[in-house]
């Protein structure tokens, strides 16, 4: 049975990292072109750079998976075993020896990603003028990390624990508990958690205030509370988003968006921060992760209450189960990575044409050429690849989307 276990682990990171190779070789040795969207836009050096950024990225991502791997197997046939013993041994009170058994592997994982961490934020992106992060701000952003995840993380694991120990039926009440959870980390992250690595400040510029305004009017939506994050500490990479619920809703726009677009630019940006509101985004990625998490934490029910993992690896403690059951599912779901890239894609079609509806079309293309640019993504991925990880279509195709829904109005 280790066997099929392994054996499933093994075959999606095999899966997983040849995507990712055939990615790194394809940018690496010069096989991808630039996007259409930048031909002609740009000088030699500017896409010599994109493409060694690109794939000292990917690569530092290839080693990284490998590592990650073989820790992964090395817990999963000694490690956990290990930690499970240490904390059995602990106390006699089973929720404390769960917190100490995840805290010791939240550690041990958190140690093992250090380096590739402090690599890519120190060298890489400090090399190619993103990084802005001093030590001292990467060591205060870790230490706050470090005691809202100890708090916050502590006292999710101990109901979960709870649960899991002493009530029948828990994967009702787990499923219940995420739902009612995404809603207050809804309301207290934009509120609460954010505020303590950002400061967030409302819009001075007041014609760029003026023209949001008449935007908001115009999509009916109404967006009290505009705030500019200052993310130019940490790095230059620049991006927009929504959060929050009801009248908590916030969009935020990065100080560094606002150094490098023009105000019309910036509010198609919003425009399309927007458009994911009206087309009802949030709702269908919301059921979407639902009916995933309700399949998940059956599976999860199911590994707990059988012997399957337990004889397995010669475990006793229903906390090491689960995390054993965790890693098999995620490794199973992974696959899924397909469909969700793709409706995330789909999404992203959709809050583009909203944003030239309401707002200026050129400005909407320059404003993803000019993200494009800046983040230097502006090659061409593997073409599996992308279906797999990309979130978002590239610049060319959501030009050319924009495009072609333009041709069909007329
Ligand atoms: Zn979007």
């Amino acid at each position: 049975m280790i066997i099929l276990y392994l054996g499933i682990i093994t075959a999606v990171f095999i899966f997983e990292f040849y995507l990712k190779f055939i990615n790194y070789r394809f940018i690496k040795t010069g096989s991808s072109k630039v996007q259409e969207s930048f031909q002609g836009e740009l000088s030699e050096e500017e896409v010599e750079k994109s493409r060694k950024y690109t794939s000292e990225k990917n690569g530092l991502d290839l080693f990284s998976e490998i590592v990650n791997f073989v820790f992964m197997i090395f817990l999963i046939l000694i490690g956990f075993r290990v930690i499970e013993f240490i904390s059995k041994g602990f106390s006699d009170n089973y929720i404390l020896n769960g917190l100490l058994f995840f805290a010791l592997y939240g550690l041990l994982s958190y140690l093992i990603s250090l380096p590739f961490t402090l690599y890519s934020s120190f060298n890489i992106e400090e090399r190619y003028g993103f990084n802005k992060k001093t030590p001292k701000l990467f060591l205060t952003d870790t230490a706050k990390s470090f005691i809202l995840t100890i708090l916050l993380g502590g006292l999710l694991l101990s109901g979960v624990l709870y649960l899991v120990y002493n009530v029948e039926n828990w994967w009702i009440y787990f499923i219940l508990g995420i739902v009612v959870l995404q809603f207050i980390i809804q309301i207290i992250y934009p509120k609460f958690i954010m505020p303590l690595f950002n400061k967030f400040s409302p819009i001075e510029d007041q014609e760029l205030l003026d023209k949001i305004k008449i935007l908001s009017e115009k999509s009916g939506y109404n967006v009290k509370k505009v705030f500019v994050m200052d993310a130019s500490k940490r790095s230059k990479h620049s991006n927009a988003f929504i959060t929050g619920l009801g009248k908590n809703k916030r969009i935020v726009l990065f100080d560094t968006l606002l150094e490098e677009m023009t105000s019309d630019e910036i509010v198609a940006v919003f425009a399309h921060e927007i458009g994911h509101f009206k087309k009802k985004h949030f709702l269908k990625n919301f059921f979407i992760s639902l009916s995933f998490m309700v399949c998940f934490v059956l599976l999860m029910y199911y590994f707990i209450q059988s012997s399957f993992l337990y004889n397995t690896f010669d475990i006793s403690e229903k906390y090491t189960v689960l995390v054993y059951s965790v890693i098999l599912i995620s490794s199973l779901f992974s696959f899924m990575n397909f469909l969700l890239s793709y409706l995330s894609r789909k999404f992203e079609f959709e809050a583009d044409k909203y944003a030239v509806e309401v707002s200026d079309k050129r400005a909407f293309i320059d404003a993803l050429k000019k993200l494009g640019k800046q983040n230097l993504s502006v090659l061409e991925p593997h073409d599996l690849y992308k279906k797999f990880y990309y979130s978002h279509p590239t610049i060319s195709e959501r030009e050319k989307e924009i495009n072609n829904n333009d041709q069909i109005k007329k």
